[in-house]
Formats: structure tokens, sequence, C-alpha cells
């Protein structure tokens, strides 16, 4: 049987070949990410041709996802700038000249010796000082660096350094506590929105959402630029800012798909609280029926080592264990040595993972008792439950109902055929699901004919009972069927 845990791999220099993307998604890869933060659109253009063809020639639905780089604050520096523990830092937001000389005389904290106009730089975002507080922390680089901001004046902020370093120029910024007002679409994420929206992307990953009122405004963009309200790409949230740990029933709300995103959430929050929030954000994707991607140096090491380390194995290993749709590779897979290989290591701590008996948790949806339809798909799900029970078949135009189905995490095939491209390759996402695309077909039709595709290929064999739950046409799956046939 098919595995049901999904891999989202990224690709990278090192895995944008055709021999590459094949030999990847032969060892695994369900969905493609392409960062935004990278490449040309040539390079991102010539990688999807690629994976719409192989997906195609291989008969299988490789989910391709654009990760939007979002308002990723920098450093800008003239030259470097050496900072160490107790000094004191300038820090603007305006692109000064190699002369140009901050106020000191200006701030009151400290007297004008201790500072020097040597010890600045400057933050890439238009006005962003006016969102950041006295007591605020600017951490730089990945949190390899430190300061904390003493005295703000006529923009510019005066911070001491707590853990030193040297800053270099285009070097990420976090600043966990402020509440910034800057725009979580940027203008260059605009651009590659209608860029990966020309090319019918599957899956548009949104980077440090704060709220579901960002999710809500970037879907108006997609059904601006789409023109059309369904098969739109399914939104994914990346839960990386502290902000969207305060507002995450609200963003899981809204969105159709989460990402826990352990890199800036590790620099947002105390890292040694990272572990506490993956389980609670995997816990609320799931009660909220939302598919949900564990992400972030999973199998880091293996950027540079053809083996992972016992720990990285043992990370996987719960994740599939707390019943996530999907693990991500990242590094490993797109500039690392081992791209083809991180793949395969991931899929066999999958399978050896849920062929032992460490997964078996079940995570049943809490229904309430006017959710009809939620407690019709769990009268499928019984029937399914049945030992004699071969195979699980599900109708979907929307994927709603394939992934409410998918939400009971049966150890059975889950079969999903459906009319919709989009839904096609979405499946790529979800947890145990197969999809079966049939191009304009009504959908009443497409589970029988999957089924005798399934007979003839030798999967199914005559006798074998199978349940059948059938969603109807249309993007609101509203009515429906669901029943057990020999077949
Ligand atoms: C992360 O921060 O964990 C993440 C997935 O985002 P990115 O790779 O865009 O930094």
């Amino acid at each position: 049987m098919a595995k049901h845990t999904k891999i989202v791999a990224t690709l990278g220099l090192v895995s944008d070949s055709r021999e590459v993307i094949r030999e990847m998604i032969e060892a695994g890869m369900n969905v493609a990410r392409l960062n935004f933060s990278h490449g040309s659109y040539e390079w991102h253009g010539n990688v999807i041709k690629i994976i719409r063809e192989l997906s195609a020639e291989m008969k299988k639905p490789i989910g391709i996802m654009a990760d939007l780089q979002g308002p990723r604050i920098r450093t800008l520096v003239q030259s470097e700038v050496e900072i160490k523990s107790g000094d004191f830092v300038l820090v603007s937001d305006i692109f000064y000249a190699p002369n140009f000389q901050f106020p000191i005389s200006n701030f009151q904290t400290i007297s004008n010796d201790q500072i020097s106009n040597d010890k600045k730089f400057s933050l890439d975002v238009n006005k962003i000082v006016d969102d950041i507080e006295v007591g605020n922390e600017i951490l730089i680089e990945d949190g390899l660096m430190k300061v904390v901001v003493r005295e703000k004046n006529d923009g510019v902020l005066l911070a001491e350094v707590i853990d030193g370093g040297t800053i270099k120029n285009h070097k990420g910024i976090n600043i966990p506590d402020a509440k910034l007002s800057i725009d979580p679409i940027t203008e260059k994420d605009e651009k590659d929105l209608e860029f990966s929206l020309q090319n019918e992307v599957d899956f548009v990953a949104m980077s440090f959402v704060s709220s579901g009122e960002n999710i809500e405004n970037l879907r108006d963009k997609i059904k601006k630029i789409l023109k059309r309200e369904n098969d739109l790409p399914q939104i994914v949230a990346k839960i990386e800012r502290k902000e969207a740990i305060k507002n995450l029933d609200d963003i899981v709300e809204h969105t159709d798909v989460v990402m826990v995103a352990r890199g800036d959430l590790g620099i947002e929050m105390d890292e040694s609280k990272v572990g506490v929030f993956q389980k609670e954000i995997v816990e609320k994707s799931l009660q909220k029926m939302k598919p949900v991607i564990m992400a972030t140096q999973m199998l880091d090491s293996m950027i540079k080592n053809p083996r992972p380390t016992r720990a990285e194995v043992s990370d996987v290993t719960n994740a599939v264990i707390d019943h996530v749709d999907a693990v991500m590779l990242s590094g490993e897979a797109a500039n690392g040595k081992y791209p083809v290989e991180s793949v395969r290591i991931m899929k066999d701590i999958i399978e050896n993972t849920e062929s032992s008996p460490y997964d078996n948790v079940t995570h049943l949806l809490k229904l309430k008792d006017d959710e009809d339809f939620k407690n019709f798909v769990k009268s499928a799900y019984e029937l399914a439950k049945d030992k004699n029970v071969k195979a699980i078949a599900v109708a979907s135009a929307s994927g709603f109902t394939a992934r409410l189905v998918s939400h009971f995490r049966m150890e059975k095939p889950l079969l999903v055929a459906t009319n919709k491209e989009k839904t096609y390759n979405q499946m790529s996402l979800i947890w145990g699901a197969e999809g079966f695309f049939f191009q304009e077909k009504e959908l009443a039709k497409v589970a029988n004919e999957m089924i005798e595709n399934q007979k003839a290929a030798g999967q199914l064999i005559a006798g074998d009972l199978v349940a059948i739950v059938l969603g109807k046409e249309g993007a609101e799956e509203k009515t429906h069927s669901a029943k057990t046939k020999k077949i």
C-alpha cells in the first residue's frame, strides 16, 4: 500500500533538471515547493513545465506550491559592521549615504562618547521604525545577533547589543514583539502571485501571516486575478510569527492548509517551545479539518551528509505519529548534496512508522450534532471500518468530501476520483488520498470508473467490498450518498 503521509520537497538549483525531478517523484515526492525568495521567472516557469509533463507521463498528481516571500525585512549596510555585547547601535529605515551622520546628540539614555556613527544599520522597509517600540528586540540573521531598543528619537532607534557579531548587508530581520503595519503582500509578492496564477499552481503559501483577514485578502486577490470563484489554488498559511500563534484559531479557520514553518517560528519564539507549539498547531488544524504540513530542518544534516542524524529520523517519525498530512524538505532538496536520497529516506521513515503500531492514534472530528454533513461522513467512516471493506472510494469535485474522509486517518486505500484538474493535483497533499482524474465526466460516474480501473490494474479484485462516498457536483459539496458495495 502507498504511504499515507505526503512529502513536500522544495526545488532549487540541485533539483531543477528533468532527471532529478523524475527521481524525486519516483522516490516519493508528492508536492514540489517553489520558493519565490529565489529564482527568476524563467527558472520557475521551466520547472513548472517539467513537473506538469512528468505528472502526466507518470500518471501521478504532483502538486505545485508557490511560496511567496512576504514582507521579509532585511539589513542595509554600506560595509560590514562589527557589534559586541554592551555596544550601542543606531538603527533607521532610511537609505543613508556613506558619510551620513545620525543625530547622536539627540539621545538622552547614554552619553555621546558611548555611541559612534560607525555602529549603524538600516532596515529596508520604509517607515518600519514607526512600528518599533522601546523594549522591542531586533534579531539579525536568523537570530544570530540580538539588539534591544533603548530609545527612539526622530525616526532613529538607539539599541543595546545583547548578542554581538558581524552585521552584513541584506540579512533577515525579525522583530517578534512589534505590531508591524507592513503589508503582508508586498509588490514583489503581487508580481510573483500573478506569475504563479498564470501558471495555474495548486497551492499558494503566504509567509508571515498574522490574521485570518490576511488570508481573506489574499483569496480576494487570487479570485480577482483568475477572474473566477472556484477551482482556486489552496492557500497555505505559514505559521512563523508570534502574532500568528496569538491568532492561531482565526488563521486556521480562514486558511485552506497550515504549514508549521519552524525556521522563523524558532526565531520569533523561545526555541525551547517550538516542539510544544508544533503539537498545538497540528492539533488545531486536525480539529478544523485543515491539512497540515510539518516544515523545516527535518533532515537538515542531509544538506551535507548522505545519512540523517538519529534525532532527525525521530523528528519525522513523531510528525507521522501526530498524523500531519505532509512532511517537508527545504534546503535538503533545494541546495544540498543529496536531494533524491533525502526524499527516499523520508519515505522510508514514513513507511516504517506507518507500518508500526505507534501511529495508530485516531483523530476523530469533534462533531457537533448540527453538522449534518460531517455526521454523514462519520457514518461513511463507520461503514468503512468494517474489516471486510478493502478500500474507500470517494468521488469529489472540490476535494472537500475527500478531505473529510481523509480526516479519519483510516489505514485503507483512499481512492479519490475527480473531474477537476485542480482537485486532482491538490490530492497530492491529502493524507492517504490517491487521486484519479476523469476529464469531462459527470461526478456520479467517476467513482465506478475508478473502481473498474483498479480492478483492471489488479489493485482490487472481484468480490471485494468497497465503501463508496459520493460528493455532489459543484463547489459546495453538500449532498451525498454513502454505501458499501461488493464489486
Ligand atoms: C520557515 O521559516 O520555516 C519556512 C518554511 O519559511 P522560509 O523557508 O520561507 O523561510
